[in-house]
């Protein structure tokens, strides 16, 4: 498997440079056109799920980060307060909770609002070394596809068998291969909070959910607010990381102060869900360019169809593929310059998924030649029947680039 770094930089998909800092990776074209395929495709998901949308800053003044006990627990991996005047400071922010729970408690909440499921593609910061900064794998500037969801403590099992469900079918989508499901644990020491009983509760509710599920237990891995289930993955140098997250805490509804008033009009404090579907688009992107060795799905293909015109004679005929595909939804370049067979090599190694070939006899009765990616070629075809079949196998979401059926 090649080193995500080396393809990226082949690929176009992002740099780094010296100025801009390490760990602060510059998104360039192919890779944000990828990366937003798959932001909107996850927004849909969430948003089908029953998640609701929100927008907050990335950074917020240094009381929010003491009271969710992040200055307090986890001071070390965050970057140094920004101080404006003696009694204002700001906080860049490590995570996204601390303005959930503000959304969360921006209203009145009755039970008939929960689940209350606040999800947010959030940027926020880690303070990480420079020695252990690479690519998009360890980054400082963090996009991160999260979500709280707010729910009554008898509801949580189900809630997390849900999620489950919905990471499973990212993971499909996505064709993310899990290397195996972990349950982090509190480990010896300081930095967690709150007490035994919470704890071993929060580990009960967590080992139901796992019911069925082949999972390994990691001591010491744990939130400083709870327990957690995290799924793993192993990058191309055989290193283990955590792409999806499902974590219980009992420790910020307190916090906060968050209630809701339950069916018989009694204050109850919900317990707060942390989960993401697929992590960070840093840490999502280093793993999927590598495990697809930079041949994404139709779907998040960067361009996904080329138009080679044989020569200037197939030129208006190009064009107008082009303008059909582009309303069409899809995300195509005409490359006219250089032979037809470096052309064809430049597609290849740039892994676009569809090539259009039109040549004299194509443009004259309106066809095209469809060739995939891996070589193969389909019999020429009308341009409307070629840019249907590319568009059904987008809509599919499907690794195979010949739609079924
Ligand atoms: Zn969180």
């Amino acid at each position: 498997m090649i080193d995500h770094r080396r393809l990226g930089r082949e690929l176009g998909l992002f740099v780094s440079d010296p100025l801009a800092g390490a760990g602060l990776p510059l998104w360039l074209p192919a890779g944000a056109a990828a990366r937003h395929a798959v932001e909107e495709y996850v927004r849909d998901l969430e948003r089908r799920a029953g998640y609701r949308h929100v927008v907050t800053p990335p950074l917020g003044k240094r009381e929010l980060f003491e009271l969710s006990g992040h200055l307090g627990y986890f001071a070390d991996d965050m970057f140094p307060p920004m101080r404006l005047s003696a009694d204002d400071e700001f906080v860049l922010r490590p995570a996204l909770c601390p303005h959930h729970a503000l959304v969360y408690r921006a209203r009145g909440r009755s039970w008939r609002d929960l689940p209350l499921r606040i999800a947010e593609l959030g940027d926020m910061y880690r303070a990480e070394r420079s020695g252990v900064l690479g690519g998009l794998a360890r980054v400082r500037a963090i996009s991160l596809n999260d979500a709280h969801n707010f729910c009554a403590l008898e509801r949580v099992g189900e809630e997390v068998a849900e999620i489950l469900r919905l990471i499973r079918e990212a993971h499909a989508a996505l064709g993310v291969r899990p290397a195996g499901f972990r349950l982090s644990l509190r480990g010896p020491g300081e930095r967690y909070v709150g007490d035994d009983a919470r704890w071993a509760r929060a580990e009960d509710l967590l080992r139901a959910a796992l019911d069925g599920v082949e999972y390994a237990e990691g001591p010491g891995e744990a939130a400083f607010y709870g327990p957690k289930i995290d799924v793993q993955i192993v990058d191309a140098a055989g290193r283990e990381s955590t792409i999806s997250t499902v974590q219980l805490d009992f420790d910020k509804p307190e916090r906060f102060d968050l209630s809701y008033t339950d069916s018989g009009g009694a204050r109850r404090r919900p317990v707060m869900v942390h989960r993401s579907l697929v992590g960070s688009m840093e840490r999502l992107f280093a793993y999927l360019v590598e495990v697809h060795q930079g041949a994404f799905p139709p779907w998040y293909a960067p361009v996904q169809l080329v138009v080679l015109p044989i020569d200037d004679g197939q030129d208006a005929a190009a064009g107008r593929l082009a303008a059909d595909a582009l309303a069409a939804g899809l995300r195509v370049e005409v490359e006219r310059a250089g032979s037809l067979g470096a052309r064809i090599r430049d597609a290849a190694r740039a892994r676009v998924p569809y090539v259009a070939v039109i040549g004299p006899r194509e443009a004259a009765d309106g066809r095209v030649s469809l060739r995939l990616r891996g070589g193969r070629t389909l019999d020429p075809m009308p341009a409307a029947e070629a840019l249907g079949l590319v568009g059904r196998a987008v809509a599919a979401r499907s690794a195979d680039l010949l739609p079924a059926g």
